[in-house]
């Protein structure tokens, strides 16, 4: 028999669409002791995430808290308990995280329809009301920030459209919480998930969702159970609100983390931490251009917190990703579905959007990018960056 050595990962930099770093603040509650998950100092603490999370979100939703599980969970969660065999759903898809989307409506037994438009684009609101007016489905379901593609997809008009129909808007708003403005009353939200891992700076293994006083009235109102014991919000609801009824053992140490998380973000403001999201993009962006790397997404619905680019065509994607991880300790994502191999995906998301990583992945992808035979300028994508930061 042998045992393995004691754990020690290499240090790596996340500048992927997630996991992203961990803030050190995170990792240091994480490592304080554990309570009991009945604990009545534990039961304070959930209080004070579902109000921080209330906070996150920008909505007086009552039903808000994190699922005992990634962001895939919140997912499934939202299209489990909001459909019922029967039911219709429009689900827009542009990029990866759509046809997610997809799949999960489609095995609640719901009837689908799949609304296309090419990765990298948006919806237009125009182009929902045609849709709404002929299918008139008791859910639209659509990701605000596409993590595949790094196309932004705007919000605002979206709910209001939505109630005009009745019909309820879901949102993954996965890789939004934390980097970009999620307005949910605002907007006419009425459900929404997101993760740990991303923008909150945590490590993965929650994923936040709320839902509306409508959203809760069609669960309410079901006529059958929800499929899925684990995420029937019914009886998750017991155990997160005034019950306390055990469903199950929450992830204590995952609390600590998002609680520290949201602490953070509410500490630096909403408005403040969007407006750092945006200089960072600025000056990443200003030093991708000088590398010579386009962008997939549509430049005026561009992401700040995630930079998918163009892979330069003769350059193989896992030769420049092997070499900035083994050289730098940098992780950058490669593409999905149909971007695999085509698209690299930049990440600087909650903790990690900061100059130092900007300045570092231009540095470490100029030389990865020269060493496969790119031309470049030498310093043109750290210079461009500064230039960025300056003006
Ligand atoms: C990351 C991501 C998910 C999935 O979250 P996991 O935590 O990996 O389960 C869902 N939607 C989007 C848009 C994402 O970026």
């Amino acid at each position: 028999m042998s045992i393995p050595g004691q754990l020690n990962p290499s240090p790596r930099i996340l500048l992927g669409p997630g996991p992203s770093d961990a803030h050190p603040r995170v990792l240091s509650v994480m490592s304080t002791p554990l309570m009991g998950h009945l604990d009545p100092q534990f039961l304070t603490m959930m209080n004070e995430v579902q109000d921080m999370l209330r906070q996150a979100f920008i909505t007086k939703n009552h039903l808000t808290f994190p699922i005992s599980a990634t962001g895939m969970a919140g997912m499934e969660t939202c299209m489990v308990n909001l459909l019922e065999p029967g039911d219709k759903i429009i689900v827009c898809v542009k990029g990866f995280f759509g046809v997610r989307m997809f799949e999960i409506a489609q095995r609640t037994g719901a009837e689908v329809i799949r609304l296309d438009a090419p990765w990298g684009s948006v919806f237009d609101v125009n182009q929902l009301r045609d849709v709404l007016t002929k299918v008139r489905p008791k859910v639209l379901a659509i990701v605000h920030a596409e993590t595949s593609t790094g196309a932004w997809q705007p919000l605002e008009e979206v709910g209001k459209l939505c109630h005009e129909f009745d019909t309820l808007l879901l949102t993954d708003a996965v890789t939004s919480l934390g980097c970009i403005p999620v307005k949910l009353d605002e907007w006419g939200v009425d459900a929404a998930f997101s993760c740990t891992q991303k923008g909150l700076s945590c490590p993965p293994g929650l994923s936040p969702v709320t839902f509306s006083p409508r959203a809760v009235e069609a669960i309410t109102s079901r006529k059958t159970k929800v499929q899925s014991w684990y995420l029937d919000m019914g009886m998750v609801q017991k155990y997160w609100e005034s019950d306390r009824h055990y469903h199950h053992t929450a992830p204590i140490t995952m609390i600590y983390a998002i609680r520290e998380g949201l602490r953070l973000l509410l500490e630096e403001g909403l408005e403040a931490r969007w407006a750092r999201h945006q200089l960072h993009h600025k000056a990443i962006k200003a030093g991708l251009a000088a590398l010579g790397l386009d962008y997939t997404a549509d430049p005026k619905h561009q992401l700040p917190q995630l930079n998918a680019v163009k892979i330069p065509a003769g350059v193989d994607d896992l030769t420049v990703r092997k070499k900035l991880l083994n050289d730098f300790g940098i992780e950058i994502g490669g593409g999905l579905g149909d971007f695999k191999g085509k698209v690299w995906r930049i990440g600087i998301m909650g903790h990690n959007s900061r100059a130092n990583n900007v300045l570092l992945v231009l540095g470490a992808l100029e030389q990865c990018l020269t060493s496969v035979g790119c031309k470049i300028a030498p310093g043109a994508g750290v210079a461009a960056a500064n230039a960025a930061y300056a003006g």
